[in-house]
């Protein structure tokens, strides 16, 4: 399938052209052509062409409109043509867009609606749009939004705290460079050789915009940026975070009005505020030449991206795996090495002689760490449009009728213990007798139950699943978290680390211990099954639960695949309730929704 991407801003216009076989690993594109026009004027625009060695020259296109009529000619130049359907991207999806839409009316008149909360940049977007739709009539056109990957985030992560009045006024945080982002999480995994899925990752995108991305169980669980694009890291004109209680300071003090607070915050800060220059270049040889204002700036900009890569190896409990991208992330070794210096206690240590010898030509993403240092760090050019490519293929080629169906069983609050466990609780060498046999081959509830204790309170009577396992793992849902009075993460089973505490008390002891989780939705499957459904272990399926009157879809459960397992998916009791579900239920897997692991 043949894609042609736009990327439409106010003074540029690029895009690219992608041959991808829907569902086949992103890696596995291939980047047929890429162009730019730059810098509009009434004199033309830069027009930047090639996909290895790019060339340059002037074009008479004086703007946005122009130059998009103008892309069938790039085109033909070079003897490309056969586009099968067009990606745009967009840069705000509002809480509606969650992923790629095609582009009809009715999505248009809804992110026409969006533009407030992206004056700069919608009103390019659909400008380039229109005038596409035009050019190419019998082409399906499909928007890939910049805010979608963020919408994972948890409400703790996106509200602010402000009267309801504004929040209902729809005052949230939302993160962009989600395209970004995306790429390169997907990108580290492949090159680690591990599941996305099990990795807690920190992206770097450091541009002219520059953003942090907290990532775990393969979705953003929280940005830098927030409402707008203004907040978080230091850029290259944008102030990044600030104090709010500087609006009415400067109104009073400066007689300053909202539009000139907002446009010196988004135009004259960040590395230009600070230093005259915007580019991290001029502002590392100013430095390096002992220019005070432009060393300050260095040290702000990595003292402001290390504090985010602490807060997110705080909230996700851990940190596996640093990403940089960005022209600086990309091309600063000592930028690099200054937001890192200083994280060894994080175990994140990067190597002097690989971080300076970083090239990540071809999609490359080079390791950088230190030998023996337990985060991988890793550096790779993103490639949004490669991703817009990819999701836009997906979607437009997805099976939107395939429905399969599914059985559904409610877990209730259980324990899985290890020997030593056992021990503790129930005395040293004590066998737990099996009672109830569960679906799953080999597995049992035992007749013993254990009590759970946590700063707010208890929960008696807790099943005991087994047989043992290696270690201890404490399955409830997010009501008996505020029962206990810990907030437990949503992990997919076995991976516990960083997981909090809670006391299990049995009859002969009591045992303070990590492994609290709320159980990722999942689906265990056996292999002929799986082939059926033409899924493999580590895909996710969003699965729509039916007859249930609300028909609540679930997202991203997790495919798991073993020999002998029997069909059927797994869901605690908040879950269940929600969905209105009490006993024997069917869940709609939906073909449209399959993630394949790669
Ligand atoms: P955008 O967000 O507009 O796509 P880029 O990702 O191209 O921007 O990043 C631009 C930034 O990257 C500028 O601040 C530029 O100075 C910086 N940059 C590019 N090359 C280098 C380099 N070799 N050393 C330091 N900074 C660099």
């Amino acid at each position: 399938m043949r894609i042609l991407v736009f990327n439409a801003g106010s003074s540029s216009l690029k895009f690219g052209v992608f041959d991808i076989v829907p569902g086949a690993p992103l890696g596995d594109a291939v980047h047929v052509f890429k162009g730019s026009f730059d810098r509009f004027g009434n004199e033309g625009c830069d027009y930047r062409f090639g996909v290895k060695d790019s060339r340059l020259r002037r074009v008479a296109h004086t703007g946005l409109g122009q130059a998009t009529r103008g892309v069938p000619d790039a085109l033909a130049e070079v003897g490309i043509t056969g586009i099968d359907v067009i990606g745009h991207r967009v840069a705000h999806g509002g809480t509606e867009f969650t992923q790629a839409a095609e582009l009809t009316p009715d999505v248009v008149a809804a992110i026409n609606t969006l533009s407030p909360l992206a004056p700069l940049h919608i009103p390019a977007n659909l400008e380039a749009i229109e005038v596409a739709r035009g050019v190419w009539p019998d082409a399906p056109h499909w928007a890939v939004f910049d805010t979608s990957f963020h919408l994972t985030n948890p409400a703790r992560a996106t509200t602010y705290a402000v009267p309801q009045a504004w929040r209902d006024a729809g005052l949230r945080r939302f993160g962009f460079h989600g395209t970004s982002h995306k790429y390169v999480a997907q990108r580290a995994a492949v090159e680690l050789g591990q599941k996305l899925r099990d990795l807690r990752l920190v992206s770097l995108h450091l541009g002219n915009g520059a953003s942090a991305c907290a990532i775990a169980r393969a979705e953003s669980v929280d940005s830098s940026m927030g409402m707008t694009p203004l907040e978080g890291l230091v850029m290259g004109t944008r102030s990044g975070d600030v104090d709010p209680g500087l609006f009415g300071y400067l109104a009073r003090q400066m007689g300053l009005s909202i539009p000139e607070i907002e446009d010196a915050l988004h135009q004259e800060s960040g590395l230009k505020g600070l230093t005259g220059s915007s580019d991290m270049r001029d502002v590392e040889a100013r430095a390096a030449e002992g220019d005070a204002q432009a060393q300050l700036a260095i040290n702000l900009y990595a003292y402001r991206a290390r504090k985010y890569i602490g807060a997110y190896a705080a909230a996700m409990g851990g940190l596996d795996v640093l990403v940089f991208t960005g022209g600086i992330g990309e091309n600063s070794p000592s930028m690099r090495r200054r937001i890192c210096d200083g994280l060894e206690f994080l175990g994140l240590k990067l190597d002097h002689d690989r971080n300076i010898s970083v090239s990540v030509q071809g999609r490359a993403a080079p390791q950088i760490q230190a030998y023996g240092a337990r985060v991988n760090v890793l550096v790779t050019e993103t490639a949004e449009q490669l991703m817009i490519a990819h999701d836009v293929a997906s979607a437009f080629a997805a099976p939107r009728s395939a429905c399969l169906r599914i059985p559904v069983a409610v877990s209730a609050r259980h324990v899985h213990l290890s020997r030593a466990a056992v021990d503790v609780l129930f005395g040293p060498g004590y066998e737990l007798t099996p009672d109830k046999p569960l679906r799953q081959k080999g597995h049992w509830a035992a007749r013993e139950r254990v009590r759970l204790q946590g700063p707010k309170g208890e929960i008696g009577h807790v099943a005991i699943l087994g047989p043992l396992r290696p270690r201890t793992q404490i399955e409830i849902s997010r009501t008996d978290g505020f029962a206990l009075g810990i907030d437990a993460p949503v992990r997919d089973s076995g991976a516990l680390e960083g997981t909090p505490h809670v006391r299990v008390i049995g009859p002969a002891g009591q045992l303070d211990t990590d492994g609290l989780i709320l159980a990722a939705c999942h689906i265990h499957m056996n292999p002929e099954d799986a082939r059926a459904f033409g899924l493999a272990d580590g895909d996710s399926v969003n699965v729509t639960l039916a007859g249930t009157g609300r028909g609540l879809t679930f997202g991203k459960v997790l495919i798991r695949v073993a020999e002998n397992a029997f069909t059927e998916m797994h869901i605690d009791t908040d879950e269940a309730n929600a969905a209105g579900i009490s006993g024997a239920a069917e869940g709609a897997l939906s073909g449209a929704a399959v993630m394949h692991k790669g």
